[in-house]
């Protein structure tokens, strides 16, 4: 073994005991790593280790894989953010996974946070996903697009969704999930929630009255609608927010055959998001502008704006405005679109 396999496995798993103590191994927190920590444990045969044989490696590896990460941290924060933007991917990647890993502590992530806020923002700017991603992406969703495009129960009603009941619209919820699972073979479930259930969640969690409600949310395999935005929303929502959820359901458990790709998802970035989440508010202009920044909403939002555009084009639908969102929305829309767009064109320079 070596403290770089060492370090993977630090970062991205539990330690765990069975037998009632006796034995210990590695378990891994995302099923992105699984395959990665089941290959060094084989390779160094890691498994069913007792305590007593666990020890010795960690006193071997743990001074060495901590003082590689100090080393890491320290080069991070003594460059500048133009030389952190000039970084090749692998070295991006590198420095953003020995910043934010598994087992970080809420002091540790504050700490490196606060000492790195530009030269994160810089990284994660300029961290592209690899042009032939994109492309694969997009003939996937074209995919998507064609079986949305010749289903009459969804185009009718996107057609007349002002007269649309909320029953119905959730039906082409149903229907465009149905879609996605047969295009991408992954399994999507979802469900829906009123703003006065989100509220209520809020209070209990001692959050503002005002705090931002989002028009869907996923966790896990599962997608949960805002069912008043379904209702008041454009004729696209149905099937536009379904797929940009289900994007990050594929990204935090499909395998990509880019290991570049993999190592982008797999990265805990938004363990900074978090950060300046807790700092100030959603409403915070730094915070908008790091959440937009994150590669999974760039790949989410980039993909998202393109299949609406295709099924415009496709089924000569046109996009009908529901009730206007809050400014609030509406600009962290723009970002997020913009943002994606910018990151294409990013990855079309290189
Ligand atoms: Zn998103």
């Amino acid at each position: 073994m070596n403290v770089d396999e060492f370090g993977y496995l630090i970062d991205n798993c539990g330690l765990k005991t069975m037998d009632g103590g006796k034995h210990v191994f590695f378990q891994p927190i995302k099923s992105r790593s699984e395959k990665t920590v089941q290959k060094i444990v084989k390779e160094n045969h890691l498994e069913n280790l007792s305590i007593e044989e666990m020890n010795p490696i960690f006193q071997k590896y743990y001074p060495l894989y901590q003082s590689k990460k100090e080393l890491m941290a320290h080069q991070f924060s003594s460059m500048s953010p133009q030389q952190t933007a000039d970084l090749p991917i692998e070295k991006k990647l590198e420095y953003m996974e020995s910043l934010f890993f598994a087992s970080q502590t809420v002091e540790n992530l504050v700490n490196v946070c606060k000492k790195n806020e530009e030269n994160i923002r810089a990284c994660l700017f300029h961290m592209d996903f690899p042009q032939s991603f994109w492309e694969a992406e997009k003939k996937l969703a074209d995919r998507y697009v064609a079986l949305i495009a010749t289903q009459p129960e969804i185009t009718d009603k996107m057609k007349d969704w002002g007269n649309t009941t909320l029953e119905e619209k959730k039906e082409v919820v149903a229907k465009a999930a149905e879609v996605f699972e047969h295009v991408y073979g992954i399994k999507v479930d979802f469900d829906f929630f009123s703003p006065e259930e989100e509220r209520a969640k809020n209070r209990a969690k001692g959050l503002p009255e005002d705090t931002h409600i989002n028009g869907g949310q996923q966790s896990g395999h599962k997608i949960s609608f805002n069912e008043e935005r379904l209702q008041e929303g454009d004729n696209f929502f149905a099937v536009s927010v379904l797929f940009h959820e289900a994007t990050h359901i594929r990204q935090e458990f499909e395998t990509f055959e880019d290991p570049l790709v993999e190592r982008i998802f797999n990265c805990r970035v938004d363990n900074a998001v978090y950060y300046e989440k807790a700092r100030d508010d959603k409403k915070d202009i730094r915070y908008q502008d790091l959440y937009a920044m994150q590669p999974v909403e760039k790949h989410a939002h980039g993909l998202q704006e393109y299949v609406e555009n295709e099924l415009i084009e496709k089924t000569g639908i046109r996009k009908m405005f529901g009730k206007e969102v809050d400014d609030e929305i509406k600009k962290i829309h723009n970002k997020t679109f913009s943002m994606a767009k910018l990151a294409q064109y990013h990855s079309l320079q290189k």
